[in-house]
């Protein structure tokens, strides 16, 4: 059974490229029939920042990539907070030792710093190793010593030299690495009593048995050790398949996607909003900005995949049928913020008038309106086509909710002719005898009768247009006076003659 993982570490608020690596493993999990684990890698404190977990899992939540175990979903492989399995990883830490696959070192971070400063480009690896302080250049009776007294250490991996490493990645194919350009990093932290990353997620992938490991391309560096520390377990049998995804880049394309392009062009990195509690600051959310679930997922489903024709406008349940890693990209996916609003129009016009109608309430509220629903619905109706935000309904149909006060100027002086205001006071006339006030007899009566007059048509409806939204937009101007009904359209009319 497929079994992946989203394995975030709780660092800061999930930036939108590690949603979409959720939303990829979501797809894989669900079109496989297999499981989808959420796993909080928090082994290092230092970069631990409070609320990022709950953060991860109310922003995927609303996007509806659900899991079907790990932190706050229960399973049979917990727990599934790292932090929380510290007694777990000992003895792993300890079959590398005694393999002789790992050693302890115990330099301090200023010899460190000091043989940085002496040594340029200086990495801890077999060519250097030996001139440092650690179970391979000291006797054993001395490591032991240390260790008593209460010396802090770290175990390092055992990375021999000159050895081809392969990599098989479901999305790139087999990428070699040699060995030599791979450091001895640490593995373990006695400070802290913690295994790092690197040996807590292979432990951790192998005990709650998984199949598929898909992440970010950044991670791609360390999958050559990844694939050694396998071998070391003697796991390599059961090693999970790799797949890397590419990056999410700047609009401009000239590199990686970051929280400053975000605040330099104006747009949200983050699904949710996001309040630092480190910095105090504030970033935006995808939520917050008035995008609907289903056209975040939908757009970010697309940025590094297609389903291998030109159908963009996808459900969840279609992006799960579609879905597959051959098609997603090698190179990275230009960020195109634009190609987000017009997702959000799609999925705007999608749902019905009433959910869309539900959601406009508020900001009619703002505005201080209390409007009928069905009233509501029907502007909705009418209105939903030209916006991209439900938030931008106010602007196109403010003049349903609140007759004009004044009339702007340029159209006014373009559109109110001389005899505007005595062709109208008839049309007032017209109006009052029609009877239903619907929108097709309306305006087949009002057609007749300017023609039995042998008045402009145009200047009659741009008058009329005037008088009843205040400028020169809106959409067709029975269409309007049937929503605003005979009284408040003859209402609007006589005051604009006055
Ligand atoms: N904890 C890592 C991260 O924050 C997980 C990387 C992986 O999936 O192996 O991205």
């Amino acid at each position: 059974k497929v079994r992946v993982r989203f394995a975030p570490s709780p660092t800061g608020a999930l930036h939108i490229g590690g949603v979409r690596t959720a939303l990829y493993n979501y797809l894989f999990a669900k079109q496989q029939g297999g499981d989808l684990i959420l796993r909080i890698e928090d082994t290092d404190s230092q970069r631990f920042v409070p609320g990022a977990e709950d953060y991860i899992i109310e922003a995927l939540t609303w996007l509806g990539i659900k899991f079907d175990e790990g932190v706050g979903f229960g399973g049979n492989y917990g727990p599934y907070r790292q932090s929380e399995r510290r007694n777990i990883y000992k003895k792993y830490v300890d079959q590398l030792l005694d393999a002789g696959h790992a050693y302890i070192a115990f330099d301090t971070p200023q010899e460190l710093e000091a043989k940085r400063a002496e040594v340029s480009n200086f990495q801890y690896d077999a060519s250097t190793r030996l001139q440092m302080r650690n179970s391979l250049t000291l006797p054993a009776d001395e490591v032991n010593a240390l260790i008593e007294a209460g010396n802090q250490y770290v175990v390092r991996a055992k990375i021999e030299p000159n050895e081809d490493i392969h990599v098989n990645d479901l999305i790139r194919g087999e990428v070699i690495i040699n060995s030599s350009i791979l450091d001895d990093k640490v593995l373990y932290k006695s400070a802290d009593e913690l295994p790092t990353y690197h040996l807590a997620n292979i432990v951790d992938d192998h005990l709650m048995e998984v199949t598929h490991v898909i992440r970010g391309e950044e991670w791609l560096p360390s999958a050559p050790l990844h694939v050694l520390l396998y071998r070391f377990f003697g796991w390599t049998e059961t090693m999970p398949q790799f797949a890397h995804l590419s990056l999410l880049l700047k609009p401009e394309g000239n590199g990686k996607l970051s929280k400053r392009d975000g605040d330099r062009l104006g747009f949200p990195v983050f699904p949710l909003e996001w309040h630092d509690p480190k910095t105090g600051d504030i970033s935006s959310g995808y939520r917050e900005s008035g995008y609907l679930p289903e056209a975040v997922v939908n757009f970010l489903a697309l940025l590094g995949w297609n389903p291998g024709n030109d159908q963009e406008v996808m459900s969840m349940d279609e992006l799960i049928q579609y879905f597959n890693l051959s098609h997603c990209s090698r190179s990275g996916a230009k960020f195109d913020y634009e190609k987000g609003k017009w997702f959000n129009h799609q999925y705007i016009q999608q749902k019905s008038n009433e959910e869309i109608a539900e959601m406009f309430l508020p900001f009619l509220e703002e505005h201080g309106i209390k409007a009928e629903f069905a009233y509501v619905e029907k502007v909705v109706a009418m209105m939903k086509d030209r916006v991209n935000f439900v938030k931008e309904l106010w602007d196109v149909c403010s003049f349903f909710f609140v007759a004009p006060t004044q009339y702007d100027a340029k159209t006014t002086k373009k559109r109110w002719k001389d005899e505007s205001a005595t062709q109208l006071a008839e049309l007032i006339e017209v109006l009052r005898t029609r009877e239903p006030f619907d929108i097709e007899g309306t305006e087949a009566e009002v057609k007749a009768w300017i023609e039995s007059k042998g008045y402009h048509l145009g200047n009659i409806m741009n008058a009329t247009r005037l008088a009843l939204v205040g400028e020169g937009k809106g959409p067709h101007i029975f269409d309007i006076t049937e929503a605003l009904g005979k009284e408040e359209s003859i209402r609007r009319i006589q005051r604009a003659i006055e």
